[in-house]
C-alpha cells in the first residue's frame, strides 16, 4: 500500500511574484539611495519576519517565531520534514537580495511544491549577519543548540547594548531557545546570492555549493611608544602603526601562498591617532578563511608567527587574541547530486563551487543534511546598496528546488519501504 501524499499543488514560481515580494521587503528598512538596513534584533528585522509570516498565512501555512526570533512556517505537516530558507536581517546599508532572495525563493518553492510525503517548512532565520553583534548565524546556531548561554550573555553591539537586552526590547528571549534543529530535518535547502563573480564569469545561472569556508578571527594588539613626531629620531622609535603595517602585508602574503585561502585586515584602531604623535598602540583584526580546515589553521598560525617576529624586531609588544574559530563545512553530497541531475535534466547552466562567505547552511549542516544553491549577483557585489540579482534566476532556483525536493521525497520514501 502506498502512503498518500499531502498538501495541495499551487502555482509554479514566477519572477514577477519574486520581484514584488523582494520590493516589499526592501521597503522594510529601506533607505534613500536603494540600500536596506535591517539589523539583528531591531523592530525593522521583526517587521520583515511579520511580513514573512503574513505571506505564509495567506498561503495557508501556520507560522511561529521561536525565542531567538527565527520564524518557521509549516506548509505541510509531517516529520521528518524538508526545511527551506535563509535570513531576513542585513548589514548596515546592505542590499535587497542577501538573505531575502533565499526566503522569498523558499516561499515560492513551498507554495509550488505540491503533495509530498514528508513535511515541508520554510524558515526565516534571525540575526545571520554578524554586523551588529560581531558573531554571525546567531538564530540558526541557537536553534541548533550550538551557542551556550555564557557566550550569548557576552555579546554586545558597538553602542554597548547587550544582545539579550536588544532581543528583549523586541519581545524575544534567545536564552530560552529550544534546540529544535536536529533529526527531524530530512534535508535543509538554502538559496542565496553568490557574493562572488564565478557564476557570472562562467555564464552559469546556478551554483551548487560543495563546501562553505570557515574562519579564524584574530585580534592583534601592538603596543609601542607614543612620542613626539618632531623630537624623536627615527632610530629611537617604537612605532606601533609601522609594525601594524608590516603585519597587514604579512597577512596578505600568507593568504597568497594558497589558492583557497583568503585573509583580511578589516579593522584597525590607532591610538592616539594624532597628526604629530608617533602611534603608541594599534589594534587590528585579521579574518582568515579557507574551505580546507588544515590550510585555514596553518594560515592563522603563520600570521601569528609573522606578527611575533615583526613585533620583536621593532621593539613593540604583541598581545594576540583569538576572537572566533569556525571550521569549514563540507555539505552532504547526495542532495547536491539530486540538484545536479535536475539542472542537467532542465538544461540549466550550472557549476559546482565553494562558498567563501559563511551561511546558515553551514550551521544546519552540523545537525542535518544541507544543500545550497547560488544565483549570480551583478559584479559579485553584496553587502552594498547596489547589490543586484535577477528575480528570474530566483524563480528558476525555486523551481529546481521544487523538483529536487519532490525527487528526494520519493527516494527517502523508497528507502523507508
Ligand atoms: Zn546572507
Amino acid at each position: 500500500m502506498s502512503i498518500p501524499a499531502t498538501g495541495t499543488p499551487s502555482l509554479a514560481p514566477t519572477a514577477q511574484r519574486v520581484g514584488e515580494r523582494l520590493s516589499e521587503l526592501a521597503r522594510i528598512g529601506g533607505e534613500t539611495g536603494g540600500g536596506v538596513t535591517r539589523l539583528a534584533y531591531t523592530e525593522t528585522e521583526r517587521d520583515a519576519h511579520r511580513r514573512f509570516c503574513a505571506w505564509a498565512n495567506a498561503a495557508g501555512a501556520s507560522c511561529n517565531t521561536d525565542p531567538a526570533g527565527n520564524s518557521v512556517a509549516v506548509f505541510q505537516e509531517g516529520t521528518p520534514y524538508f526545511l527551506i530558507g535563509s535570513h531576513l536581517d542585513t548589514v548596515v546599508h546592505g542590499g535587497r537580495y542577501d538573505g531575502a532572495a533565499g526566503v522569498v525563493g523558499a516561499l515560492e518553492t513551498a507554495e509550488a511544491i505540491g503533495p509530498v510525503h514528508l513535511g515541508v517548512r520554510v524558515v526565516a532565520f534571525a540575526a545571520e549577519e554578524g554586523a551588529r553583534f560581531g558573531r554571525p548565524t546567531l538564530g540558526s546556531s541557537l536553534a541548533a543548540g550550538l551557542l551556550d548561554g555564557d557566550a550569548l550573555a557576552k555579546l554586545r553591539d558597538a553602542r554597548g547594548t547587550t544582545l539579550l537586552s536588544a532581543a528583549s526590547s523586541v519581545g524575544l528571549d534567545p536564552a530560552q531557545t529550544p534546540s529544535w534543529l536536529g533529526d527531524d530535518v530530512a534535508c535543509y535547502f538554502e538559496l542565496h546570492i553568490e557574493q562572488g563573480r564565478q557564476l557570472e564569469a562562467g555564464s552559469a545561472r546556478i551554483g551548487l555549493v560543495d563546501a562553505i569556508a570557515g574562519s579564524v578571527r584574530l585580534q592583534l594588539d601592538l603596543r609601542g611608544r607614543a612620542d613626539h613626531s618632531g623630537a624623536t629620531p627615527m632610530r629611537a622609535r617604537a612605532d606601533a602603526l609601522a609594525a601594524a603595517s608590516e603585519c597587514v602585508l604579512a597577512v596578505e602574503d600568507t593568504a597568497r601562498r594558497n589558492r583557497s585561502t583568503v585573509a583580511t585586515v578589516g579593522r584597525m584602531h590607532i591610538n592616539p591617532n594624532n597628526v604629530t604623535t608617533i602611534p603608541g598602540q594599534v589594534t587590528l583584526t585579521v579574518d582568515v578563511r579557507d574551505v580546507d580546515p588544515d590550510l585555514q589553521r596553518r594560515a592563522a598560525g603563520l600570521v601569528l608567527e609573522a606578527a611575533t617576529k615583526i613585533a620583536v624586531r621593532r621593539g613593540v609588544r604583541l598581545a594576540p587574541e583569538v576572537l572566533s574559530l569556525q571550521p569549514p563545512v563540507v555539505l552532504s553530497a547526495w542532495p547536491r547530486a539530486i540538484l545536479y541531475d535536475e539542472c542537467r535534466a532542465r538544461g540549466v547552466a550550472f557549476r559546482v563551487l565553494p562558498s567563501g562567505a559563511g551561511h546558515d547552511a553551514a550551521v544546519v549542516a552540523r545537525r542535518a543534511p544541507a544543500a545550497m544553491l547560488f544565483i549570480p549577483c551583478v559584479d559579485g557585489v553584496s553587502h552594498a546598496p547596489n547589490e543586484q540579482a535577477s528575480p528570474g534566476d530566483i524563480a528558476l532556483a525555486s523551481d529546481l528546488l521544487c523538483r529536487a525536493i519532490r525527487r528526494t521525497d520519493e527516494l527517502l520514501l523508497a528507502a523507508r519501504r
